[in-house]
């Protein structure tokens, strides 16, 4: 009979209504024998009792249902955002808070470069710079004769310098939409959305999926959510090429290894290839990665303003944003995904990529009826009640967006959708009243990987000026722990296996130093992660 351990804790959360709170949990073969006090092993056996972790507060490992592998793999190219931000090996990078830092960082880091390697930089926003904006002109000083690219925040939109508009054979001549040109009929190096993006991306060979699918990068992204408290994370648009898949299963089959991933197939080709492709990698699902779900790329980004906004569209007249994949592209894919069984996780930042999507799968319902095909709309962030009764008569699920409300709340009211619609962004409060079960997400590296700062915003709903942004909207703090544990956990169809400390789930907790229901809301982000356990096996920091 293998070991019994029992770990004791101050305080164990476990969002098990059944039993809320506990101080010990035995674990046997990584999985929860029983919770309770320090005898609650004792009638499966001989248990070891482990105080390692009796200074902390344990609560089910927490879930991100929205980000990517390349939070780990990012950190190769130059950071050149806004906002200070930590590495997966803790090292602090000052944000960058004018268009001259951002010149002057990269000129910095284009001196560790190889004479034939591209400068590719990311994370910048120029929403949040009162200056001109980015311009091939800026990116020239650094470089003409080494192509450079800045990906912006969003990863909707970059901008690059003449070397990489020549290399594409973007010129005068070029007419094609999101390739952005100024008063002078010439590309001002601005690049929207991933028609415009792409042919840059290979060209300099940025290669996203290359640079995640690495082994490093994999450990890399353990880190990433070992730090942030998580032990299940998306990778929410892989194209899960069969090298992938083995180098995937390989390191996350190391009993060491502190994370559940669930990549999820980017819809690229038609919908049966798509399908097919889905069913096939189901097939290959283990203990630590789990495949078989799809994720759809509607509409663009909204602080890009190349998100599908509904009248009255944005504010200052920006014209309406790009579609990545058209309506009637986003009906044929509900439609066979929804045959074939397969679980969709659907972008939609703006209402009206919403409502096409929500459309599109009560269409595919009428062809193809069915329950418990738990498709997830992600993002949500202009969702309002109209939208939620309908995600919940269909049977979806909402993962939204709170971090946004921090990081943009402000340029939205001010920049993009006006005041009254920024006040029912991420409309957590309005989603749970419709009965939708809900996930938050950071969209990580879009934002940083945190859950307890996600649901902090989703219950204080403060922007970075600090102005609450929707009082109606805020969630109490019960309701965002279980949004970014089962909530998390049910819109990835793992609710049996995860999300809370009960018997016969895995062994997987965030290792806390204080306990996040019993601080003041306010304080909730600054709760201490000590670490996570996977599986039964300890990871501390
Ligand atoms: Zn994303």
């Amino acid at each position: 009979m293998s070991q019994i351990t029992v770990f004791e804790a101050k305080k164990i959360v476990t969002m098990d209504p059944n039993r809320s709170a506990a101080t010990h949990v035995a674990v046997r073969e990584g999985k929860i024998l029983a919770v309770g006090g320090a005898d609650c092993g004792d009638q499966w056996g001989d248990v070891i009792h482990d105080k390692s972790l009796s200074h902390a507060i344990l609560t089910p490992g927490f879930v991100e249902g929205h980000a990517h592998m390349m939070a780990g793999a990012m950190w190769r190219y130059a950071y050149a955002g806004y906002h200070d931000r930590i590495d997966p090996k803790g090292k602090l990078w000052t944000g960058m808070r004018d268009i001259d830092a951002v010149v002057d960082g990269l000129t910095e880091f284009e001196g560790t470069l190889a004479k034939d390697e591209p400068l590719v930089g990311w994370g910048f926003d120029p929403i949040f710079l009162s200056s001109e904006r980015l311009g091939a002109k800026h990116l020239d000083q650094i470089s003409t004769d080494r192509p450079v690219a800045i990906m912006f925040s969003n990863f909707h939109l970059m901008c690059v310098n003449s070397k990489a508009l020549e290399m594409a054979g973007y010129d005068e001549g070029t007419n094609a939409e999101g390739v952005v040109k100024g008063p002078d009929g010439k590309p001002t190096g601005e690049l929207q959305e991933m028609a415009s993006m792409f042919p840059i991306m290979r060209r300099l060979g940025i290669d996203f999926r290359g640079l995640s699918q690495t082994p490093e990068a994999i450990d890399d992204y353990g880190e990433v959510a070992q730090r942030a408290g998580v032990t299940t994370i998306t990778d929410l648009f892989s194209s899960i090429e069969d090298d992938d898949l083995a180098i995937m299963l390989k390191i996350t089959s190391k009993s060491d290894f502190p994370l559940r991933i669930v990549p999820v197939l980017g819809a690229m080709g038609t919908p049966s290839e798509v399908a097919d492709r889905a069913e096939t990698l189901a097939k290959s699902s283990s203990d630590k990665l789990r495949l078989g779900a799809v994720k759809l790329m509607t509409d663009g980004s909204i602080q890009g303003w190349t998100a599908r906004v509904k009248w009255p569209h944005y504010v200052g007249g920006h014209p309406n944003g790009i579609w990545n994949t058209p309506p009637e592209q986003i009906f044929a894919l509900c439609a066979e995904m929804q045959k074939r069984g397969i679980q969709m996780h659907i972008h939609v930042n703006g209402d009206e990529a919403a409502e096409a999507s929500i459309d599109a799968i009560e269409a595919a319902l009428r062809l193809h009826p069915g329950q418990g095909h738990r498709h997830v709309l992600q993002h949500c962030q202009m969702m309002g009640r109209d939208l939620y009764e309908r995600a919940f008569e269909l049977g979806c699920c909402a993962n939204i967006f709170s971090n946004h409300i921090w990081y943009f709340g402000d340029q939205h009211a001010a920049l993009t959708i006006g005041q009254d619609r920024a006040e029912r962004m991420n409309a957590a409060r309005t989603a749970l009243d419709t009965g939708v079960n809900i996930a938050l997400h950071s969209d990580a590296p879009v934002t940083p990987l945190g859950p307890l700062f996600t649901a902090w915003c989703a219950v204080n709903r403060q922007t970075m000026t600090g102005k609450t942004l929707g009082a109606a909207q805020c969630i109490s703090v019960d309701e965002a722990l279980y949004a970014i544990t089962m909530g998390a956990a049910y819109t990835l169809k793992l609710d049996s296996e995860i999300g809370s400390i009960e018997a016969g789930k895995t062994a997987d907790f965030a290792v806390l130093g204080e306990d996040p229901t019993a601080v003041d809301p306010i304080t909730l982000k600054d709760v201490p992660v000590l670490g996570t356990v996977s599986g039964g096996v300890v990871h501390l920091l």
